[in-house]
């Protein structure tokens, strides 16, 4: 006979109470894993700290738990989560409890108080309890064990409260504006971003934006330094904040900019509120701040969103192109956005101004009005410019060059702004002077651009993107390698969006027919090695979404 096994007395026990602290340990781990996820997650605090009170259910075997913070300036807990019966909420028995487990910095027991038995576990950092779990359980007294889990849980809880609130004045320094206290550009583009979405949900039908710049500020600072300009500038934040409703939103745009978000406001009743807005600036007094009465104004651009304009960039950009014609009216003026001009009347100083600010978003805002006004679908270039990128690293180029791609695929037709709406939506032949127009676009592109500051090699890219390679483009009718290599490629790229693109007049191309037309252009309109490269990259990937 095999020997057999003589199992240790209470061995069977043993193994059983083994198992369970494993399977313990196992919950414990999976409880602390879901509390990193949430904090990786960026849940907000009262999410995270109802999962703190789920797990000390969970690990407490207990009916009902509740979670305590430290005030952060003040002594004391603040109740942040509670999970189960509702005598958790109630100043119960555990109040007296949570006190006393507080001031003592440990665990405290309470059993069988009318039916029920509570534990209460502080954690601590550097001797003082900044945490609390409450567990309570009917009948059954809390042992050891669940001390022992309950307190690790608690140290977590002080860790994931203290990352919050890190995270918390982060969150709140990053969407901020430290001079005036209101949100910053960032917190508008993020909030406007999301609220765009639910336009037209149900939540509201319509939305309108304010762009609010105070006139002539610079005399401000001129004449009584930039400290006592900061100091206007708060002024009609605060101004503003209360010109408004608790609801709107209004934010630093940067520099004397200011931007007010209406939603659920259409335009006529945008248009009174911008009223409003421009008349509490002109009626604030400045003996005080200034030493000198000083007379203030802005001048407003009123934009609503409307369908078809649902991007956060023409939306922005319709508002900053009727604050730019308010101020060419003379300032001190409200001025809404079909006054303006629509995209289809798209300025010459607002397209200037976006060049000057020459950041991201006003950029890819020029862009997409300038699609709209040539009858594309608003992200024409953006697809254009998608679809450059992929194409010049596929080509090798380098970072600078990509940049300038980039840059040009947004503004290639920039000179469009001068050529009339007439003549760019005249659905038969041009005539001789209706084409001159047409043809002057691309150098009344780099003239604008060159007024402007800086712009390297996104110049040639907006001059030559219509010379073709056998010779017969305009303006000049270079040939070959004497057309700038990045033109010929935003030239090719142009041509295959617009391909794949509706026009009033045709569908869109399908994939296979662009394909085709381009293989058809090789040599004549289109550089025989870049179009070839265009065609593998499309035939192996397809194209970008
Ligand atoms: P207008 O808009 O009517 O054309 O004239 P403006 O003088 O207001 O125009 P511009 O936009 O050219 O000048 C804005 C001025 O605002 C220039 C800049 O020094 C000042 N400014 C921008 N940000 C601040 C700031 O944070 N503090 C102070 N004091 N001044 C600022
Ligand atoms: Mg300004
Ligand atoms: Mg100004």
């Amino acid at each position: 006979m095999p020997p057999e096994k003589v199992p240790a007395p209470g061995g069977a026990r043993l193994q059983r109470k083994l198992r369970e602290v494993e399977a313990r340990c196992a919950e414990l781990r999976a409880c602390l894993a879901s509390l990193d996820e949430a904090l990786q997650a960026g849940e907000d605090r009262a999410a995270v700290m109802r999962r703190v009170a789920e797990s000390a259910c969970r690990l407490g075997r207990a009916d009902a738990s509740a979670v305590f913070l430290a005030e952060e300036r003040s002594q004391g807990l603040r109740l942040v989560a509670t999970v189960g019966e509702s005598r958790m909420h109630l100043a119960g028995p555990w109040a007296s409890l949570v006190a006393m487990a507080y001031d003592e910095g440990v665990p405290v027991h309470l059993d069988r108080r009318a039916g029920w038995s509570y534990l209460a576990i502080p954690g601590a950092r550097a001797g003082q309890a900044r945490a609390m779990l409450v567990v309570g359980r009917r009948g059954r007294a809390f042992g050891p064990e669940e001390v022992a889990y309950l307190s690790v849980l608690a140290e977590q809880a002080v860790v994931a409260g203290s990352n919050l609130r890190l995270y918390e004045h982060l969150h709140q320094a990053a969407y901020t504006d430290r001079m005036t206290g209101l949100p910053n550009y960032r917190y508008f583009e993020t909030y406007l971003e999301q609220i765009l979405g639910q336009v037209g949900t149900g939540a509201f039908r319509e939305l309108a934006l304010l762009m609010v710049d105070l006139d002539h500020f610079k005399y401000v600072n001129d004449r009584f330094g930039h400290l006592k300009g900061d100091e206007v500038l708060r002024r009609v934040g605060v101004a503003l904040r209360e010109a408004v409703r608790p609801g709107d939103l209004v934010a630093r745009y940067g520099g004397e900019e200011f931007t007010v978000v209406l939603p659920g406001t259409n335009v006529r009743a945008a248009e009174e509120v911008a009223e409003r807005v421009r008349q509490r600036i002109e009626d604030l007094r400045w003996e005080r701040v200034l030493g000198e009465p000083w007379h203030l104004s802005a001048s407003v651009g009123v934009a609503s969103l409307s369908a078809g304009r649902q991007l956060f960039t023409s939306l922005l950009a319709a508002a900053d192109g009727a604050m730019y014609r308010a101020k060419a009216l003379g300032r001190n003026r409200v001025v809404r956005v079909e006054e303006a001009g629509g995209a289809a009347e798209l300025r010459e100083d607002t397209v200037i101004a976006s060049l000057r600010y020459r950041n991201g978003e006003t950029l890819h805002a020029l862009a997409a009005l300038l699609d709209e006004r040539d009858h594309y679908t608003l992200d024409h270039s953006m697809r254009m410019s998608l679809l450059a990128r992929r194409l010049a690293a596929e080509l090798g180029l380098s970072a600078p060059e990509l940049q300038a791609v980039e840059l040009g695929c947004l503004l290639h037709d920039v000179g469009k702004v001068r050529v009339s709406t007439g003549v760019l939506h005249k659905p038969g032949v041009l005539d001789p002077a209706e084409w001159d127009e047409v043809r002057r676009h691309p150098e009344v592109g780099r003239d604008l651009l060159q007024r402007v500051g800086e712009w390297g090699l996104v110049l040639d890219i907006v001059a030559y993107h219509h010379e073709r390679w056998d010779g017969r483009g305009y303006p000049l009718g270079l040939r070959g390698q004497a057309i700038p290599r990045l033109a010929r490629l935003v030239a090719i790229v142009d041509a295959f969006a617009a391909m794949r693109a509706p026009r009033p007049y045709r569908l869109a191309l399908d994939l296979r027919e662009a394909l085709q037309q381009l293989e058809q252009g090789r040599g004549a309109s289109f550089d025989p090695q870049i179009v070839d490269r265009l065609m593998d990259m499309l035939r192996r990937e397809g194209e970008p979404p």
